[in-house]
């Protein structure tokens, strides 16, 4: 089967995009001075701007970001000062900087250019793009699709949240080989501030609660997602996950062509599973590609990542075998329901990256036997309360951490015995003693990790070192 997915960028096209981002002499300022921060300074110096960047974190938290900059770059840091907002032409967010910031809404209110980093390396850049959003799956199936795409010799690259942040692929003028594909990983937040950034391949895998702490309610999160639909046309394809009913909504919001995937319905066309094989459908004829038995990553949840990646490799022609041989190999990305040990009989999961209810609940699902849940963290606004059948149906001892340690107890009071621990290594020591053989110790915190940690990772290497140290 062949692809359907022809870019039809040529350099007129990409100076007609880059147009409106004449940069020379520009006063920008680039807010949030992470990788992506630092990757967006340096394209914008080259192309002649005068280049400020702002971050809240002081110079001494930011090591590693503050000296790759040029000396012609301004440092504002420790803080924001809205005067520099104000005198900017154009500002650029780093991607883990929401637009809700209140310099922000000011920045605009004046009639300022707000855009995302990765709308910035867009308008520079040609090549076949593939944007993937959700609440949750997001860098697994990123991940996965550059796997196949890099077994089917395809020139690729893994860009966005993961990987390496966009901007660093532009070059020059005429940036990058047309044949480039490139698999973008899109936050709300980057998604808030884009304006002409378009895929050709979109892909949505769900839409749950999450940073209900960061925006005004579920429908404007819903609202931010919806945006990577927004400027495709009759030639770019959007993959929906046709069994998210907040997801699948939004398929009448997108000009493209809709090639859904489904783990529990066969599909007109789509990506499906029946009697135990993935299916692809186009063209009213069937494809199989693989059996389910011969995928590696754990849980149902890790399915639909699949099928949206089948979705995505065949929009580009991958033949089945390139996607069977890189799907059976793949075997997940290190903090997502990770196994770390199997000790005197016991497993050890890391899912350090189940922030939220939805990835919790999901790495619960994924497992028949007993549990021993290590949880809570920093509280982002979820009502755990909805976790309490799925708990008690189980997990036999849940351990609470963290700072929302409280108010998960009193949520999911009585369904199952709760202790409480003062840090994550004495978590990791009360399960192994509460565990049995044949059950499964599983971090799943549910909550951010910034009450106790630097971020996820950092809370995934404790557990695991935790583990390890365990005798
Ligand atoms: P993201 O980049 O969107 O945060 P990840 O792939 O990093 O997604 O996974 C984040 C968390 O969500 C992990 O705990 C993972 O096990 C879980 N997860 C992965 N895919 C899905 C999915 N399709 N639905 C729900 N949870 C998922």
């Amino acid at each position: 089967m062949s692809g359907s997915v022809t870019r039809k960028s040529n350099i007129e096209d990409l100076n007609q995009e880059a147009e409106g981002m004449r940069l020379q002499g520009k006063k920008v300022l680039v807010v949030g001075l992470a990788r992506s921060g630092v990757s967006a300074a340096a394209l914008l110096t080259r192309k002649g701007a005068h280049v400020t960047v702002t971050d809240v974190r002081s110079e001494s938290e930011l090591t590693g970001c503050v000296e790759p900059l040029s000396s012609a770059v301004e440092l504002r840091l420790g803080g924001h000062d809205t005067k520099d907002f104000l005198a900017s032409d154009l500002i650029v967010l780093s991607p883990g900087v929401p637009a809700s910031l209140a310099e922000i809404q000011q920045a605009l209110a004046n009639g300022i250019p707000v855009i995302s980093e990765v709308e910035l390396a867009y308008r520079f850049l040609r090549g076949t793009f593939i944007g993937v959003t959700g609440s949750n799956g997001k860098t697994t199936t990123t991940s996965l699709i550059g796997r196949i795409l890099k077994s089917a010799d395809l020139t690729s690259v893994v860009a966005g949240n993961i990987g390496d942040p966009l901007s660093g692929f532009v070059t020059d003028e005429e940036s990058g080989p047309a044949d480039t594909v490139y698999v973008i990983e899109l936050s709300s937040f980057q998604l808030e501030t884009i304006c002409r950034f378009r895929c050709d391949v979109a892909v949505l895998l769900n839409i749950t609660p999450d940073h209900l702490d960061r925006y005004s309610g579920f429908s404007a999160y819903t609202a931010a997602k919806e945006r990577i639909l927004l400027n495709q046309t009759e030639n770019d394809f959007a993959v929906i996950n046709h069994d998210d009913p907040t997801s699948w909504k939004l398929a009448g919001s997108t000009n493209a062509h809709i090639f859904p995937f489904s783990k529990g319905k066969r599909l007109e066309e789509g990506v499906f599973i029946e009697r135990g094989k993935i299916i692809i459908r186009r063209e009213g004829g069937d494809q199989e590609v693989m059996p389910v038995s011969s995928v590696s990553l754990k849980g149902e949840h890790n399915l639909e990542n699949v099928l949206a990646a089948v979705a995505v490799a065949s929009l580009l022609g991958v033949s089945r075998d390139h996607m069977s041989h890189a799907i059976s190999s793949f075997s997940g990305v290190e903090h997502r329901l990770e196994l770390v040990r199997r000790f005197r009989g016991i497993e050890y999961y890391n899912d350090s990256k189940a922030t939220n209810l939805d990835s919790a609940s999901k790495a619960l699902q994924a497992f028949e036997t007993n549990l021993i849940v290590i949880m809570g963290g920093l509280d982002k606004g979820a009502d755990f309360e909805q976790l309490r059948s799925l708990v008690s149906r189980r997990v036999r001892r849940l351990i609470l951490i963290g700072t929302a340690a409280e108010k998960i107890s009193s949520a999911l009071c009585g369904a199952v015995p709760i202790s409480h621990a003062e840090d994550l290594n004495e978590a990791v020591h009360l399960a192994a003693a509460s565990a049995k053989a044949n059950d499964v110790v599983l971090l799943a915190p549910a909550c951010a990790s910034f009450d106790m940690f630097e971020n996820y990772e950092h809370r995934g290497k404790v557990f695991k070192n935790s583990v390890m140290a365990l005798n």
